[in-house]
Order: C-alpha cells, then structure tokens, then sequence
C-alpha cells in the first residue's frame, strides 16, 4: 500500500546495528516508488520537497503508533490529515477494463509533489476508513519499527517478516533463556 511503503521510506537496520537510512534522499529507492504507485513526483527533490515529505512522515507514524496502541487519531490529527489532503484536489473517472470492471481513478488537478502528498494522505485515510485499525502493525522487533498492515486471517503477524525480525527475535529469546539458565543459582 502507498501509506505503508512511504512510512517506511526511513528504514531501521533490523539486525540492530543502530544504523538507519532516509530512503527519501536516495534517488533509486524514490525512483521505483514513484513508478510503482504512479505519482507524479519529479526526481531528484530538493531539499524543500524532502522537508515537506518528512514532515508527512513523522505525522504519519505518530498517527499509525496510535493506532496500533489501539486509539484513533485524535481530532487535530485528524484535522491535520484533512488539510494533507486538501492539498491535492482530483478528478474522478471512471474506466472499463479488459476485463469489463469499472475502475474508478483520481486525477491530480495540480499534479506535483503537493498532490502526491494529498494521495499518500488520501491512501492513509482510506486505509482507516476501510481497513481494521486492529491490524495495523509497528514490527514487534524493536530495532526495526517497519510499518505494515497485519491481513493474515487471525491477526497473528507480529513482526514485518517472520525470516527476518521473527528469527531474529526467536534466537536472542532463546539466547536470553541459556544464559538465565546458566548462571548460578542464588
Ligand atoms: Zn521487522
């Protein structure tokens, strides 16, 4: 989804080297961002536009980290999210395709990085509207903190990728555990 994948724009090394990377600044990673959720951002940014998507960003993860404590976005925050959005005024229209569906889409009036900020606002927004606000994850591994929406059946994805966060977390509990276990009784 665009909210999710744009949150997590700035990564945490997972393995926990402290090390973290702002995504925003790198053009590959934008590149193929832009091209997969079709916005209309022109790349490089410069350093305004980074401002302003990282501005998004922390309000963003400040309302998912809310959420996932099991609150709704309070009401300025909400306010806030409208004026995002606001921000992007579009056109519906409304499309057959091949396979006979009707596929409703939203065209920028204004395309450019404001309009591509009111669509990551607009898919953030959507995803509480129809989503369930109980699934919404912070990857349980704490040097991680990837952001992602839990769709399994009985809610039970506690981390962003059980190979990864979820093998590292089982072998540091297990190594915790020994080394309990190995010292001496008192
Ligand atoms: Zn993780």
């Amino acid at each position: 989804m665009l909210w999710d994948d744009f949150i997590n724009s700035e990564w945490h090394d997972w393995r926990g080297s402290g090390r973290s990377e702002d995504r925003l600044a790198r053009e590959d990673w934008l590149t193929e961002f832009i091209s997969e959720h079709e916005l209309h951002i022109a790349v490089p940014l410069t350093s305004d536009e980074q401002e302003l998507l990282r501005q998004l960003r922390s309000f963003l993860r400040i309302c998912v980290q809310r959420i996932v404590e099991g609150t709704l976005p309070s009401r300025q925050q909400v306010e806030e999210l409208n004026r995002w959005m606001a921000t992007g005024p579009v056109i519906r229209q409304l499309k057959i395709d091949e396979d006979q569906k009707g596929v409703l889409s939203y065209i920028p009036q204004n395309p450019g990085l404001q309009a591509a900020a009111a669509e990551i606002a607009g898919s953030f927004a959507q995803a509480i509207e129809q989503g369930e606000l109980s699934r919404f994850r912070i990857c349980n591994n704490p040097d991680c903190l990837w952001v992602y929406y839990d769709d399994t059946r009985n809610r039970s994805k506690r981390y962003c990728d059980d190979k990864m966060c979820g093998n590292l977390m089982k072998v540091r509990r297990f190594r915790a555990k020994k080394k309990q276990q190995s010292e001496p009784q008192k």
